[in-house]
């Protein structure tokens, strides 16, 4: 088992593209770590460097409390699972399965029966004397899986391991990913770009940009307190809404309705008091109400998505869209005229020049009196 630490790492391809830019990062020991970033941010990159198939431009990698920066891969004692599951196709399920250890020049019986071992484990049991060519998508991933674990390496570096499967399977693969983990609790690097499989495999989770980390935290931190409006815009299966409101002494104002702050005070807004801000709410924490209620803003129905046991409503508010997710008992038509609510505990803020988050919190009491309402339109 090992810890892994990552210290400054920069790395400018041949060509001058920049894929990392100053990155830092630490994994504990046995910990399931997710990198999370849009295609092309260098999550490739920094997974091959971790793996010594790359070397990095500048910066330090530490496995196990080892300096392995300048090893080659065979040096580090990790595995690798790729995108594109990189089997043999010359050799059969258990000389794949048993390939990391003949490379350890370990016998051939012993190989073997590891094979059959962690083969067994993953469901592979018929399947050993076949060929890659013979096999399904999830039976291949399945192979590459038990590849990397017959070597008993001391990190797992995953590469989008589920992104060919199909919607079912990969949601098997994934469960049986984190069972697994559960099982040999082994560190593990796992790279994707679908937020949803990062928010449920890992412990940690990295959120990555053009080269850099935007944010590092458990997933319900990265769910419910977005550090940035980068990472507000990209995790979630609907997006927030991001809705332009302003910051006053003791409460927000947003399309001229007054959500009250918990804690009012112009210094505990972080120099916001006065400012134009952003307020991001989860669709999911939206309400819509015919009536109109304190901290409700009037919003018309334009298109109605049917999510199975939930419906995506698209709103066109009095100066942004504005959507919300509603239950199946409530659905309303394209062209009413509505309330849109929600539960402002649940949101954040943002400074809209530098998308960073502002510490605000909104009041979690009983609603605001009538008279904070300030009528419709923004006094400018
Ligand atoms: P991701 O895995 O997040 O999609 P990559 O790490 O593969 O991103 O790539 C990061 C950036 O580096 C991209 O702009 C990509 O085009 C570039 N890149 C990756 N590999 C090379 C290479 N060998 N030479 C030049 N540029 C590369
Ligand atoms: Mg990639």
């Amino acid at each position: 088992m090992a810890s892994v630490s990552v210290e400054s790492l920069t790395k400018v391809f041949p060509n001058g593209v920049k894929a990392l830019d100053d990155v830092s990062l630490s994994v504990d020991d046995g910990e399931f770590f997710a990198l999370l970033g849009p295609s092309g941010c260098g999550k490739t990159t920094l997974l091959r460097i971790l793996a010594g198939l790359e070397p990095p431009s500048s910066g330090t990698i530490t496995i196990g409390g080892r300096n392995v920066t300048r090893l080659p891969p065979r040096g580090r004692n990790v595995a690798m699972v790729f995108q594109d599951y990189a089997l043999f196709p010359h050799m059969t399920v258990a000389e794949n399965v048993a390939y990391p250890l003949k490379v350890h020049r370990i016998d051939k019986a012993t190989r073997r029966r590891r094979a059959e071992e962690v083969g067994g484990g993953l469901g592979l049991t018929p399947l050993m004397d076949r060929r890659p060519g013979q096999l399904s998508g999830g039976q291949q991933q399945r192979a590459a899986l038990a590849r990397a674990m017959a070597a008993d390496a001391v990190l797992f570096l995953f590469d989008e391991p589920l992104s060919n499967l199909d919607a079912r399977l990969r949601m098997e693969a994934r469960t049986l990913l984190k069972r697994l983990h559960r099982e040999v609790r082994k560190t593990t690097v796992y790279v994707t770009h679908d937020q949803s499989e990062a928010l449920a495999l890992a412990d940690r989770v990295a959120v990555m940009d053009h080269g850099a980390l935007r944010q590092v935290g458990p997933p319900a931190e990265i769910f419910h307190h977005p550090g940035n409006l980068f990472v507000a815009g990209f995790i979630g299966s609907t997006p927030m809404n991001l809705l332009p409101a302003r910051m006053l002494d003791s409460h927000v104002l947003v399309a001229g309705e007054a959500i009250p702050l918990g804690t009012p005070g112009g210094e505990s807004l972080g120099g916001a008091a006065g400012r134009d801000i952003v307020l991001a709410v989860r669709p999911e924490y939206m309400t819509l109400a015919a009536e109109r209620t304190p901290g409700s803003v009037p919003a018309e129905v334009e298109v109605v998505e049917d999510l199975g046991t939930t419906y995506l409503v698209t709103l066109r508010g009095p100066d942004s869209t504005i959507q919300a997710v509603v239950p199946e008992t409530r659905v309303p038509k394209p062209g009413d005229r509505l309330f849109a609510g929600a539960d402002w505990s649940r949101a954040s803020f943002y400074d809209p020049d530098s998308g960073e988050r502002l510490e605000v919190a909104v009041s979690t009491g009983p609603t605001p009196p009538t008279a904070l309402r300030l009528g419709n339109k923004l006094s400018n």
